[in-house]
């Protein structure tokens, strides 16, 4: 099936109001004009500099969304344009993106990235820590980022009970943080090809679909 045709059985299955991040990592940027040609303005992104080697060459009205690990010595690359970086796992990365979104003169959309599956090789933070930075005031000194929730990944398993418990623990987190924050914090980013359907029942507003839409992951495009 075409990109095309592809998107739109993923999108005839979201409720409206939930935001569809093509992810298009290690594909080319073929593809993402396929689905940019259908519609779809909004793509995710792991990695810094293919990020914005994609920026570069496809139309500027594209809603770019960082979605993999970040160093701080990439956030450069791509704080001048992104819409979102979905992935922020610690304090010093935000201390990071914040120093360089003020250089540009820029507000950036960011989410905590929280710990939730069962793997110790995922990332994110672990949540008590994460309240704890919250709850410590130390956001207010920082202008130039602003929080719009969370995202997360499940257990990369087929036990359905057990993804389900993830999604489930990282809406709480998201209720827990919200008292701190203002009506901006909006955002659960939880689901992928495998699993958003069970996201989207336990509450997500954001799922994040790669292969479903542009197949296997060309290896050669990206790397
Ligand atoms: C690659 C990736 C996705 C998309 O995964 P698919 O299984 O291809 O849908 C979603 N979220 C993150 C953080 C990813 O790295």
């Amino acid at each position: 099936m075409s990109v095309a045709s592809q998107l739109s059985v993923v999108k005839s299955t979201l409720p409206e109001g939930v935001t569809l991040v093509a992810v298009s990592k290690m594909h080319l940027a073929e593809l993402i004009s396929e689905a940019y040609g259908a519609g779809q303005r909004v793509f995710g992104e792991s990695r810094p500099q293919e990020l914005k080697a994609k920026y570069e060459i496809l139309p500027k009205d594209i809603r770019w969304h960082m979605i993999g690990h970040l160093q701080t010595n990439k956030v450069k690359y791509i704080v001048p344009f992104v819409s979102l970086i979905e992935s922020i796992d610690s304090a010093h990365l935000l201390e990071a993106v914040d120093r360089e979104a003020a250089k540009c003169g820029r507000t950036v959309d960011c989410l905590f990235e929280i710990h939730v599956a069962a793997e110790e090789s995922k990332t994110g933070w672990d949540y008590a820590e994460l309240r704890e930075f919250v709850a410590g005031g130390a956001l207010a000194a920082l202008h130039n980022v602003r929080i719009r929730g969370v995202m997360g990944i499940a257990t990369n398993t087929d036990d359905k009970s057990v993804v389900r418990h993830d999604f489930e623990r990282l809406a709480q987190c998201k209720a827990d943080l919200a008292p701190f924050f203002g009506s901006e914090f909006d955002t659960l980013s939880m689901g992928m090809s495998d699993d958003y359907p069970i996201a989207l029942e336990c509450g997500s507003t954001m799922v994040r679909v790669g292969s479903m839409i542009f197949g296997q992951r060309d290896y050669g495009a990206g790397r």
